[in-house]
C-alpha cells in the first residue's frame, strides 16, 4: 500500500473478469462499469470474461451488451444454447466447471469473485495464483480456505480487495492509518428480518420471510445467512484472514439501519466509522477503483431523512450461528471449513423447506461435533484438501438433515 498510486487512467484501463456476473453482486458490478463508461469513456474497464451457472438468458444479454471476450456457463448442458444465443456477437462461449476455472485464468487485471459459496473456490484461487487483483465478494473462499488463499497471496504483488461492505469499509478506514495503533475492528450487522423476534416466533419462519432482508437486496443464500446472523460469523472469519487479527480484536454490533458499515478503534480512544447508503455499488466502486476512488452510481446517504442510528449487542441465544462461527474462529484448524460446508447444506435444506429455520444452527452444530470426532482437526493445506473436507462435511450434514427432516 506504500507504493505509488496508479493514476486514474491506469485504473480505468484495467481489464475485468466477473465470476458470477448474473448474481446480485455481479449485476451491481456491471452497473458500476456501465456508469464508469458513461463518466470516463466507453473504453473504461474492458471485460475479459463473464460467468454464470444456469442463467443462460441473463448471461447472453449481458454479453451482447457489454462485449466481454468470453462468456462461460457452469452448467455444461447449456453450452449449445449459449453458443446459439451468442452467435454473431463475437463473444466466445464455453461451458462446464473447468471452463469457469479457465475463464479465471485468462489474462485480466481484476477478477470480481462473486460466485456464491464454496463453488467459487477453484476459479477464485486460480485467479489469485496468477496474480490478478481479487475483488472478493465470495467470502466463503476465505472461510473455507483462508490459509490456502493466504499462501497464494503471500507474494507482495498479489492483492485482495474486499467487496463485502463491512470489510471494504474497514479497508477504507485503515488505508493510510497507523496500523500499529489499531485496537479493534467492529463489523456492523443489520440483525436481519428477525432481529426483534422471539425464538417461539422464529420457529415457523418461511424461506420467503428469511430472504426478505430489510435493508439489502441480496442472493438467497446470503440473505438466509443474514437472518441467522451466520453471515456476521462468516464475516468475522473473513476479517481474521483479511486483516490478520485474532478474535479478540474483532467484534460485531447490531445496527438496524445498515448505514454505518464498520468501526475501527485506535489506541488513542478514537473510533472511526464508515457510512454510506446500503448499496453494494459503494464498496464495488471502491474495490474496482482501489487504491483511488471512482465515480459511483450508488444511492447517496441522507442522514437527516434517516434521523436515528441505533446500536445493540448481538443476542447469541436467539442467534446461535454467530456463537458457532466465533467458536470455529477461536478453535481454527478444520473448523471454519466444516462450518462453511455444513451451513451451505443447512441453508439449502431450509430453502427447500426440508428443515425449519431454527434447524439451521442445530444442523451446523451437530455436523461440527460429528466431524470433530471423525477428522484430525488440522486445517486443510491445499485446495484439494479443502474440497475433500468440504465434500465429506456435506455428506455428513445431508445425513443429519435427512434424519432431522
Ligand atoms: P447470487 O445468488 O445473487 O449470485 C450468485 C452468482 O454465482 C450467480 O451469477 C450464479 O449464477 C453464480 N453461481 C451460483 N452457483 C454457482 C456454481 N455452483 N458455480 C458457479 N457459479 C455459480 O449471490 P450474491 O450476488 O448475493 O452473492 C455472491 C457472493 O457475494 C456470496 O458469496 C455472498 O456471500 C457475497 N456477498 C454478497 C453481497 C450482496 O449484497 N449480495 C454482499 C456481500 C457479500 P446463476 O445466476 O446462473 O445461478
Ligand atoms: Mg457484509
Amino acid at each position: 500500500m506504500s507504493e505509488a498510486r496508479p493514476d486514474l487512467s491506469q485504473i480505468l484501463s484495467r481489464k475485468v473478469t466477473v465470476l458470477g456476473a448474473t448474481g446480485t453482486v455481479g449485476v451491481a458490478t456491471l452497473d458500476v462499469i456501465r456508469h464508469a463508461r458513461k463518466t470516463y469513456g466507453a473504453d473504461a474497464f474492458p471485460l475479459q470474461a463473464l460467468t454464470a451457472q444456469k442463467s443462460v438468458d441473463a448471461l447472453a444479454l449481458l454479453a451482447h451488451e457489454l462485449k466481454p471476450e468470453l462468456a462461460v456457463i457452469g452448467d455444461a448442458s447449456l453450452l449449445s444454447e449459449l453458443r446459439e444465443k451468442l452467435s454473431g456477437s463475437g463473444v466466445r462461449a464455453e461451458a462446464g466447471q473447468e471452463a469457469l476455472i479457465d475463464a479465471a485464468k485468462e489474462p485480466s487485471d481484476v477478477v470480481m469473485a462473486a460466485i456464491v459459496g464454496a463453488a467459487g473456490l477453484a476459479p477464485t484461487l486460480a485467479a489469485a495464483e496468477r496474480g490478478a487483483i481479487i475483488t472478493l465478494a465470495n467470502k466463503e473462499c476465505l472461510v473455507a480456505a483462508g490459509p490456502v488463499f493466504r499462501k497464494a497471496m503471500a507474494n507482495a504483488r498479489h492483492k485482495m480487495v474486499p467487496v463485502d461492505s463491512e470489510h471494504n469499509a474497514a479497508l477504507q478506514l485503515l488505508d493510510g492509518s497507523d496500523t500499529a495503533a489499531l485496537e479493534k475492528i467492529t463489523l456492523t450487522a443489520s440483525g436481519g428480518p428477525f432481529r426483534t423476534w422471539t425464538m417461539e416466533r422464529m420457529r415457523s419462519v418461511t424461506p420467503e420471510q428469511a430472504v426478505a432482508h430489510p435493508n439489502w437486496s441480496m442472493g438467497a443464500k446470503i440473505s438466509v445467512d443474514s437472518a441467522t446472523l451466520m453471515n456476521k460469523g462468516l464475516e468475522l472469519i473473513e476479517a481474521h484472514y483479511l486483516f490478520d487479527l485474532p478474535l479478540e480484536q474483532l467484534d460485531a454490533v447490531v445496527h438496524a439501519q445498515s448505514v454505518v458499515h464498520c468501526l475501527v478503534s485506535y489506541t488513542d480512544g478514537s473510533q472511526l466509522a464508515h457510512l454510506s447508503a446500503p448499496d453494494m455499488r459503494v464498496p464495488i466502486s471502491y474495490a474496482l477503483g482501489w487504491p483511488r476512488r471512482i465515480s459511483s452510481p450508488a444511492r447517496r446517504l441522507d442522514l437527516a431523512q434517516i434521523g436515528q442510528l441505533t446500536f445493540e449487542a448481538p443476542d447469541m441465544e436467539r442467534f446461535p450461528c454467530l456463537r458457532l462461527a466465533r467458536d470455529c474462529l477461536q478453535s481454527g484448524g478444520a473448523a471454519p471449513t466444516i462450518l462453511n460446508a455444513a451451513n451451505e447444506v443447512a441453508v439449502e435444506y431450509f430453502l427447500g423447506r426440508r428443515i425449519a429455520f431454527l434447524g439451521i444452527a442445530e444442523i451446523v452444530e451437530s455436523t461440527l461435533s460429528a466431524m470433530s470426532r471423525e477428522t484430525n482437526g488440522a486445517a486443510p493445506a491445499s485446495l484439494a484438501e479443502v474440497l475433500a473436507l468440504d465434500a465429506e462435511t456435506r455428506a455428513r450434514a445431508r445425513e443429519i438433515c435427512r434424519a432431522a427432516a
